[in-house]
């Protein structure tokens, strides 16, 4: 496994819809094994592939719950529930966060790294880091979904 370097905003990778992927093959795991160990170093909770360069519709995702690691590959959104606002950042926009709505309840279906499809059902923060990485994947950045930028006092009252 290897660390990757993160792409910043702006570059245009970050904004493009990026593609399916149709081949599950040794190189497709080794890339989910480097994206999990980049997300780790960089203290995220989740990685989408644009964030690394590679405009393919992959992103993992660990709030650090307990409830693992998820690896979500050509994810599609079958329904969504609620509603919830909170801080949000990027590990593409470091030092950035503001509160942006989201649904608070979702099930996705998605390809595991062997091709396999499966569903997953989501709420609260789990629900928002799935939904800020599918967005990538869509090119779509949180910053046009922000409704309010937070200073950093007031962040600190939200990690506190
Ligand atoms: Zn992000």
């Amino acid at each position: 496994m290897s660390v990757r370097k993160i792409v910043l905003s702006p570059d245009p990778v970050l904004e493009q819809p990026c593609e399916e992927v149709t081949v599950f093959d040794k190189k497709l795991a080794k890339l989910l094994d480097d994206m999990y160990e980049t997300m780790i170093e960089f203290d995220g909770v989740g990685l989408a592939a644009p964030q690394i360069g590679i405009s393919k519709r992959i992103a993992v995702v660990d709030i650090d719950d307990g409830s693992g690691t998820i690896e979500l590959i050509n994810p599609v959104l079958l329904s969504n529930a609620g509603e919830q606002t909170g801080p949000e950042g990027c590990l593409s926009f470091p030092g950035l966060f503001g509160e942006v709505s989201r649904p608070y309840k979702v099930k996705v279906q998605a390809q595991n790294r062997r091709g396999k499809m499966f569903t997953i059902e989501a709420e609260d923060f789990m629900a928002r880091a799935i939904l800020h990485e599918m967005d990538h994947l869509d090119g779509v950045l949180f910053t046009s979904k922000v409704t309010r930028y937070l200073e950093e006092d007031e962040l600190e009252e939200v990690e506190s």
